[in-house]
């Protein structure tokens, strides 16, 4: 029976037959055999496989093999000699399932650079290190949704379709339903839901309705923001997990995403420990040390207000300037978490000028009730805030922020009927397996990255 090579290592008896299938990552001949890498993507680990002369298709066939074809093999597990590998296959049948012209394969044995990578977006999760960052982020996606469910956390599938826009009004893609032969000309864009209509930017406004309902829920969907920032940190379309809490404040809220991405560390360095090694050889030297690190400490805290202190008295001349209101930035951010503190750093208490209207006003009425997490690296991962559960100091903030209230009948009627302390937090997916593997650029760490003028396929 056909077994993953990820099992074959784990569970298989040397002298068993074994049958696996697989991508042929390199082909070595010696004197009338050859050696062969095969890799299934179950693991990291390819399996060597050795080919005797003696099978039917050795001449026609096996010694064609080349990088990229897709082979079917079947032999006895045995002892290897080599080093770096315990077993080996000895084959007793190979069957060529798809053949890869090497005039043309792209993948080369040579390490290929990323941006190279990113021209060929699909076909590189066959490479050691994307193939590493499917699996971790497979597995993340998995640890994120038992951390919740294991709370009692229900999942709400929040619209992809939105019609609210309070975030970013700038970065919002819109959507028109143009039919199917509306050309440029009878292009008077249709309005399908009666009204303007773009891709979320964020689920939280909904999560909110099922937290009034269920108390305590998550989202973990597709965002879309239309921003034109080609940094290493920023997509068009990323994954955000978005819980949020009723009968909370902000300190629980920051308990629960301290909580969350310590779990998640240490899960990933359970069950990814093969990847994750990969990561700390290739991609950053000491990431597991820098990781084991996080887990062991507590974050630090402070208020933007100390945050901006700090910055003003750093010894160090920043692009932005500092003064108190403006919108940390990311080398502000990044000044923070590494070299004041050098851990993971939650910034609390930020004007309320600059953050949106649904955050929950502090006593001074000059800040609100926000929290950032920023760590080493990347800066921003999360952010958070208790809401405004009052209705009066809510519409306030939404009129002086000119926003419709009438638009927004339906959150405010939240805080009419049974209205509750509540927090949340949005954790952004890909900048959370950055952190985790120590890639550089956000591009590398989604399947298939959308970036201005990037969406190939
Ligand atoms: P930033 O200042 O870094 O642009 P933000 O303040 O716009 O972040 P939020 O609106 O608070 O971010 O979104 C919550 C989380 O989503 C962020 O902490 C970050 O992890 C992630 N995030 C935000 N924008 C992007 C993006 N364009 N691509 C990938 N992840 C993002
Ligand atoms: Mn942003």
């Amino acid at each position: 029976m056909q077994i993953r090579i990820k099992n074959l290592l784990k569970q298989s008896p040397v002298g068993s037959c074994v049958q696996v299938a697989g991508w042929i990552r390199t082909r070595r001949d010696t004197g009338g055999f050859s050696f062969l890498e095969v890799n299934d993507g179950s693991c990291l680990a390819n399996i060597q496989v050795i080919a005797q002369g003696s099978l039917a298709n050795y001449e026609t066939e096996i010694k064609r093999l080349s990088a990229g074809c897709s082979v079917r093999v079947e032999g006895m597990l045995q002892t290897s000699p080599a080093k770096g590998q315990d077993v080996e296959i000895l084959a007793s049948g190979l069957t060529v399932v798809g053949w890869a012209d090497p005039e043309h394969y792209p993948l080369q044995k040579k390490r290929h650079s990323f941006e190279f990578l990113r021209e060929i977006s699909h076909l590189r999760p066959r490479t050691n290190a994307l193939g590493a960052v499917a699996r971790v982020r497979s597995r993340l996606s998995y640890a994120i949704h038992t951390f919740f469910q294991e709370r009692g956390f229900s999942q709400v599938h929040t619209p992809i379709i939105t019609t609210s826009d309070c975030e970013g009004a700038g970065e919002m893609f819109q959507l028109t339903a143009m039919a199917a032969g509306d050309g440029p000309r009878g292009a008077e864009a249709r309005e399908f839901f009666g009204r303007r209509a773009g891709l979320t930017v964020s689920g939280q406004l909904q999560a909110e309705v099922y937290a009034m309902a269920l108390g305590d829920v998550y989202t973990f969907g597709p965002t879309f923001r239309a921003e034109n920032s080609n940094t290493s940190r920023h997509l068009a379309e990323f994954w955000m997990i978005e819980p949020e809490m009723a009968f909370c404040d902000l300190a629980r809220n920051m308990r629960v995403a301290e909580e969350l991405l310590t779990y998640l560390l240490d899960d990933v360095m359970t069950h990814c420990a093969e990847d994750m090694d990969l990561f700390d050889r290739f991609i950053e030297k000491g990431l597991l040390t820098r990781l084991r690190g996080v887990m062991e400490n507590e974050f630090a805290r402070i208020t933007y207000t100390e945050a901006v202190d700090r910055l003003l008295q750093a010894k160090k001349t920043f692009q932005y300037p500092v003064q108190w209101g403006i919108d940390l930035q990311s080398e502000h951010e990044r000044y923070l978490t590494e070299e004041v503190f050098g851990r993971p750093l939650i910034v609390t208490d930020y004007p309320a000028a600059i953050k949106p209207f649904y955050m929950r006003v502090n006593d001074d009425v000059r800040t609100v009730a926000a929290m950032d997490i920023l760590v080493p690296g990347i800066g921003e991962i999360i952010g958070g805030s208790q809401r405004e559960e009052r209705l009066e100091v809510l519409t306030a903030r939404m009129e002086a922020a000119g926003i419709n209230c009438e638009d927004y009948g339906w959150y405010l009627d939240l805080r009419r009927y049974g209205t509750v302390p509540h927090a949340g937090f949005g954790l952004g997916f890909e900048r959370l397996i950055q952190f985790v593997s120590g890639m550089a650029n956000i591009r590398e760490v989604i399947p298939f990255p959308r970036t201005p003028g990037f969406a190939p396929c």
